[in-house]
């Protein structure tokens, strides 16, 4: 059984663990997918998520006046990454995708929000670039004014939900001035003429996954989040949010590994004894379980933060995604080494776990991108 003592935490508020039960629920009845196809898998994952009420949390409500939840994105993120690796990407790009306009959009720009929360319209946030990756501020996908639109030109990579997409927030040059102060973000409807996929991207945990083409793509002024050289901003604000979140998943694929280590050491027998009943081992196991509590702390204090009304929590989110991601990397690798053999046969629970945590520490900022905005943060005495 996963430890649930962390729900009495004071960051949580009853709702809160009432959702918490709740997905767990939901997710011993419906996980893990099917996963052979993962793109037909994620579309059926976001169909079913949306159907249960679960994508609701990725944003807020077009009508309503509710802002994000963070502890409750993050609280079943945790939750579905524990279950499936894929359940949670599908049910997190639903909340990045639409993060931006979640965050910014105006009104008629959150009428997608309906669509991306009921699973009717899948969402992805493009952009990396293929020479701006960590220097983001240096993409050159090109947005031309033109008449009462503009014309997008160029490509991104490494696009989550590239291809299977019906909405992509796309970060531009407009040029209103050199670097980050250049860049706007448009609202690009999944079926525009001029945009097309490249290349699928193959990798060791797959998920639908693409280079993008934008082709002479048309859109309406109107398709512009906030104003013009807004864009680096937006994806900045869009990625304190979701940051935590990443940090969240993280947390779950660790405290997976913990409970795979704890069922294995209990089980396996040698020398007379149990795994657990050696010293080593067992130092292992507080580590493990010293990482995991560390890590949740710091997820539930980023998101607390924000749902307390901190306009930004910039050093909050990449302390967490920081922590989070490089120690359920040790975490997992210890559950590895601690079924021997087992542990790296394809297919196993902890194998997989292996794989699913590693791009975590890349993407939404690598490692190295969080130490240098927690050292910008503490030297500017934030
Ligand atoms: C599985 C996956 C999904 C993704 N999904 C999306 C998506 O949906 N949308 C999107 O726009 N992008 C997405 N990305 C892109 C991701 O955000 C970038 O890969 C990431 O920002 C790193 O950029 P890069 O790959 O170009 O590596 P580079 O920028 O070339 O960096 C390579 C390495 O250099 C090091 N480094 C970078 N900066 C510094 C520094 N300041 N100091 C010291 N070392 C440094 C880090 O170790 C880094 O990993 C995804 C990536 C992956 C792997």
């Amino acid at each position: 059984m996963p430890d649930k003592t962390f729900l009495g935490w004071p960051f949580f508020d009853e709702r809160h663990r009432v959702l918490a039960a709740g997905i767990e629920s939901w997710c011993a009845s419906n996980l893990p997918c099917a996963d052979a196809d993962v793109y037909a898998a994620c579309r059926d994952l976001v169909r079913k998520l949306g159907r249960d009420g679960w994508l609701k949390h990725t944003a807020p409500d077009p009508g309503g006046a509710a802002p994000l939840d963070v502890r409750a994105l993050c609280l079943i993120r945790e939750t579905l990454a524990r279950h499936d690796g894929l359940a949670d990407f599908a049910f997190a790009m639903q909340g990045l995708g639409a993060g931006p306009i979640s965050l910014l959009g105006n009104a008629d720009q959150r009428h997608w929000l309906a669509r991306t929360r009921s699973g009717e319209a899948i969402a992805a946030f493009a952009l990396t670039e293929q020479k701006s990756g960590s220097d983001v501020a240096n993409i050159v996908t090109n947005a031309t004014r033109d008449g009462n639109g503009y014309v997008l030109d160029g490509e991104k990579t490494w696009i989550s939900n590239g291809g299977v997409a019906d909405l992509y927030v796309v970060f531009a040059r407009t040029g209103e001035a050199p670097g980050a102060k250049g860049i706007s973000a448009f609202i690009v409807p999944g079926d525009v003429a001029g945009l097309s996929v490249a290349e699928r991207l193959d990798v060791i945990s797959p998920h639908p996954l693409a280079r993008i083409t934008f082709d002479h793509v048309r859109v309406g002024a109107t398709s512009m989040i906030g104003a013009p050289g807004d864009g680096f901003k937006i994806a900045m604000a869009t990625l304190d949010v979701f940051r935590a979140t990443v940090a969240a998943a993280a947390l779950g694929f660790a405290r997976r590994a913990l409970d795979e280590a704890l069922k294995r050491v209990r089980d396996r027998r040698m020398f007379d004894g149990t795994l657990a009943d050696l010293q080593l081992v067992q130092g292992a196991i507080a580590e493990m379980a010293l990482d995991v509590d560390a890590a949740a702390l710091l997820v539930y204090r980023a998101a607390w933060a924000k749902d307390s009304g901190a306009a930004r929590v910039t050093r909050e989110a990449s302390m967490a995604k920081l922590f989070a991601t490089e120690r359920a990397q040790r975490v997992v690798d210890k559950a590895v080494q601690l079924h021997g053999g087992d542990g790296v046969r394809r297919g196993h629970i902890v194998e997989r776990l292996y794989r699913d945590i590693r791009a975590l520490r890349i993407y939404e900022g690598a490692s190295e991108v969080q130490k240098v905005i927690i050292a910008r943060q503490m030297l500017a005495g934030a």
